[in-house]
C-alpha cells in the first residue's frame, strides 16, 4: 500500500508544526539523526506512557531498570555483538567515489562470480566493480572511556537496550526476589551505525527502544509468547494503527538470529512499503547462559518447589519508539475539504495526541472574553494538563493550526458564554477535530468530555 508523496507531506508537517527536525540542522544536519520538537516530545512521551501502561503497569509481574548506555565491552563480547552485529557491505572501487552500500537491501545488484567474489555497478558513479568482495561491517559505535585512547579503553554505545536488562537480571532477583515468570522493562536510547539511514525516522543511527525481557521456565515459553503477541496487538489498537495495516510475519528458521527458536516480526504498511515495525522473539536461555559464561557469575534460578536449578528462558517483545511514531503519523495523516477549503489534520487518538484541547476567546481584543476564556483554561488545565491557549489570528486559522497537530477538541468562549443570551450563559462551543462540527455545552460538560476522551 505504498503511497507516493505521503512521506514528503509527513516530513513537511513534522517540521512546520514542531514535531521532528533534522538533527543539528543549522550546521547542515547529521545523517541518521533527528531531533524531536515541542509537539514531537509530547507525542513520543504519550506513546511511551501507553506502552508502560500496557506492558508494565497493568501487570503484576513486571519491573523496570534504567541501565547505563556505556557498558563493559565484555557484555557485547558475551552477547555476540562484537563478533556478529554486522551488515554486509560493498565499497565502490572507483578512487574518486569510494562510496559504501549495504549489500542486502536492494540498493545494489550483486552478481555472484565463480571465484566467490561479486560483480556490481555503483548506483552513484556507474563504476563497474568486478572481483569485488562483500565484507561484514559491525554496526556498533565505538568510543573510549577515560583519558587513554588505546584498545584497552574502547567502549561501545549500546546497540540495543536489552543488554542493560540481562546484566541486571541478578540485581533484580537479589533485591526483589521475584518468582518466575516475571519481566524487566526498559525504555532508552540505542545506537546503530546503519550503513544507509533512510526513510525519515524509520532507520536511524540514534534511536529509542522499548524492550521487555520476560523470564520463564523452559516449559512455559509458548504461553508467554502468545500472551505478549496479543499485548502487542492491543498496543497497536490503542495507538490507533489500523488493523489491516499491521501484519505478522513468522520469520523462517533460516532468517532468524541464531539464538532465536521463534520470531514474529510485526510489519506495518508505511508509505514506502511494508516494513518491520516491532519484533517478538523466543531467545531460549541464550542470553543468560552467555552472560553466565562470560562473567563467571551464576545466573541460575532455584525453583523453590522442585529444588531444581536452571537458567530461565526469555521472551522478548522489542519495539522501536521512532518507528512507532512514524506509523502513528502515517496512519493519522488526513486531507479533506471543510467549509469549501482543503485542510490537513492528524486524526490522532485523543489518548496520544500531544495537545488534548485548545481554549480560545472568540476575539482577542475584548478583555471580558479573554478573562472568561482564561478562567475556562485554568479550570480545564486542572483536569487535563496537556492543553493549549491560542488567541492569535482569526478563529478559523486557530482551528487549522490545531487540526495539523491533531488536537481533538477546541473550546471557544464567545459573548453567549458571558450571558449575552441568558439561556447560554456559561456555555462554550466544543469543536470536534475530525468532523469540524461544533456543539454548545456547559463549561462543566465540555471539560468532562475532554477529560474522558484524553483517558
Ligand atoms: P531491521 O531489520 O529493520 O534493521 P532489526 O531486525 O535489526 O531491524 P531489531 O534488532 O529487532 O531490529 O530491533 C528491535 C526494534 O528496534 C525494531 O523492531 C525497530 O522497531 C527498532 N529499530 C531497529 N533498528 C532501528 C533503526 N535503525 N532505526 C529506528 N528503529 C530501529
Amino acid at each position: 500500500m505504498a503511497e507516493p508523496g505521503l512521506m514528503e507531506k509527513i516530513v513537511s508537517l513534522s517540521k512546520r508544526r514542531g514535531f521532528i527536525f533534522p538533527g543539528s540542522e543549522i550546521y547542515g544536519g547529521l545523517a541518521g539523526t533527528f531531533d524531536y520538537g515541542p509537539m514531537g516530545v509530547l507525542l513520543k512521551e504519550n506513546i511511551q506512557r501507553l506502552w508502560l501502561t500496557l506492558f508494565r503497569d497493568t501487570r503484576d509481574d513486571m519491573y523496570s531498570v534504567d541501565a547505563a548506555i556505556l557498558m563493559n565491552p565484555k557484555v557485547w563480547e558475551s552477547s555476540g555483538h562484537i563478533a556478529g552485529f554486522s551488515d554486509p557491505l560493498v565499497e565502490c572501487g572507483n578512487p574518486k567515489c569510494k562510496r559504501r552500500f549495504r549489500a542486502d537491501d536492494g540498493t545494489v545488484e550483486l552478481i555472484a562470480a565463480d571465484d566467490g567474489e561479486v560483480k556490481w555497478v555503483c548506483p552513484h558513479c556507474g563504476w563497474e566493480n568486478v572481483h569485488a568482495k562483500v565484507r561484514q561491517f559491525n554496526m556498533m559505535f565505538k568510543t573510549h572511556a577515560g583519558a587513554m585512547e588505546d584498545e584497552s579503553a574502547v567502549v561501545y554505545l549500546r546497540p540495543e537496550t536489552a543488554g542493560g536488562i540481562f546484566v541486571n537480571y541478578k540485581n533484580v532477583m537479589d533485591s526483589l526476589h521475584p518468582r518466575l515468570p516475571f519481566g524487566i522493562a526498559q525504555i532508552g536510547k540505542a545506537f546503530r551505525n546503519e550503513i544507509a539511514p533512510r526513510e525519515f525516522i524509520f532507520r536511524l543511527r540514534e534511536l529509542t527502544q522499548m524492550e521487555v525481557e520476560y523470564f520463564v521456565k523452559p516449559t512455559e515459553w509458548e504461553t508467554a509468547f502468545e500472551a505478549w503477541r496479543l499485548t502487542m496487538h492491543a498496543y497497536a489498537d490503542a495507538l490507533g494503527l489500523p488493523k489491516d495495516a499491521v501484519h505478522e510475519l513468522e520469520v523462517p528458521a533460516e532468517d532468524r538470529a541464531h539464538y532465536s527458536m521463534r520470531t514474529v516480526d510485526f510489519e506495518f504498511d508505511y508509505p514506502f512499503g511494508r516494513k518491520e515495525l516491532w519484533g517478538l522473539a523466543y531467545r531460549t536461555d541464550f542470553d543468560l547462559s552467555a552472560h553466565q559464561n562470560g562473567s563467571g557469575v551464576s545466573l541460575e534460578y532455584l525453583d523453590e518447589e522442585t529444588k531444581q536449578k536452571f537458567i530461565p528462558h526469555v521472551i522478548e517483545p522489542s519495539l522501536g519508539v521512532d518507528r512507532t511514531l512514524l506509523a502513528v503519523l502515517a496512519s493519522a495523516y488526513r486531507e479533506d475539504e471543510l467549509g469549501g477549503e482543503t485542510r490537513t489534520y492528524l486524526a490522532l487518538s485523543p489518548r496520544i495526541a500531544p495537545v488534548k484541547a485548545m481554549v480560545s476567546p472568540l476575539l482577542k481584543n475584548k478583555p471580558e472574553l479573554v478573562a472568561k476564556a482564561r478562567e475556562v483554561y485554568a479550570a480545564l488545565k486542572k483536569e487535563v494538563p496537556q492543553i493549549a491557549w491560542d488567541d492569535n489570528g482569526n478563529i478559523g486559522k486557530r482551528y487549522r493550526r490545531q487540526d495539523e497537530i491533531g488536537t481533538p477538541f477546541c473550546l471557544t468562549i464567545d459573548f453567549d458564554t458571558l450571558g449575552e443570551k441568558p439561556e447560554r450563559k456559561d456555555t462554550v462551543t466544543l469543536r470536534d477535530r475530525d468532523s469540524g462540527n461544533q456543539e454548545r455545552l456547559s463549561i462543566a460538560e465540555a471539560i468532562a468530555r475532554v477529560k474522558e476522551a484524553a483517558g
